[in-house]
C-alpha cells in the first residue's frame, strides 16, 4: 500500500480537525493515530511536502474516484468513511423523490453509509454524502438527486 498517500490524507485531516477546534487527543482518536504523530503534523514535521501535494491532488479528483481510491488503499470501510468525510472539499444537497420503492439497493451500495430506509423510503444524511453518485447511477427508479452545493474550502 502506498503509505505516503494515506499519510498525506491524515495530515490534511489533522489540519482540518484542528481548524474545527478538535484537541490533539480528539484528533488522534478520530484518525486512529498516535498523539505524537498529530503533534508532528501540526508542527509541520514528519511528512514530506510531496506526500501532502499528492493527498491534495487526490481530494480534488471527482468524488467517486477520490472515494474509490481511498477505499482501495485503506481496505477499511470505517477508516475510509472518516478520512473521506473530513478531507472532502465539497458539500452536497440530497433529495429522494416520491418514486422511491424502498428496495434498499442504495443503502447497500453507499460506502459512506449515508443512506437508510425509513418507512420504505430512502433517506440520505447529507453530512456523510461525498457526492460519489454511485447511488444515483444504480437506483432502479432514478429517485435520487445529489447536487453539489459549494466548495467547502481550499487546502
Ligand atoms: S435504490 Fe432508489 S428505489 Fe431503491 S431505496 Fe434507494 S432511492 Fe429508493
Ligand atoms: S452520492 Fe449516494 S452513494 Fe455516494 S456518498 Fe452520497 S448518498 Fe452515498
Amino acid at each position: 500500500m502506498p503509505k505516503h498517500i494515506i499519510s498525506g490524507l491524515k495530515y490534511l485531516a489533522t489540519i482540518e480537525l484542528k481548524k474545527r477546534g478538535y484537541t490533539q487527543q480528539k484528533i488522534a482518536q478520530t484518525l486512529e493515530i498516535d498523539r505524537s504523530t498529530v503533534s508532528h503534523y501540526l508542527n509541520g514535521r514528519n511528512l514530506s511536502w510531496k506526500s501532502i501535494e499528492v493527498a491534495q491532488t487526490i481530494t480534488q479528483l471527482i468524488p467517486k474516484d477520490f472515494l474509490m481510491l481511498v477505499d482501495t488503499l485503506l481496505n477499511d470501510n470505517e477508516a475510509t468513511r472518516t478520512l473521506v468525510n473530513i478531507c472532502k472539499t465539497k458539500t452536497f444537497k440530497t433529495q429522494i423523490k416520491e418514486s422511491c420503492i424502498g428496495c434498499g439497493l442504495c443503502v447497500d451500495l453507499c460506502i459512506m453509509k449515508a443512506i437508510k430506509l425509513d418507512d420504505l423510503q430512502a433517506q440520505i444524511d447529507s453530512n456523510w454524502c461525498c457526492g460519489c453518485q454511485i447511488c444515483t447511477e444504480r437506483c432502479p427508479t432514478k429517485s435520487i438527486i445529489i447536487l453539489e452545493v459549494k466548495d467547502d474550502r481550499e487546502h
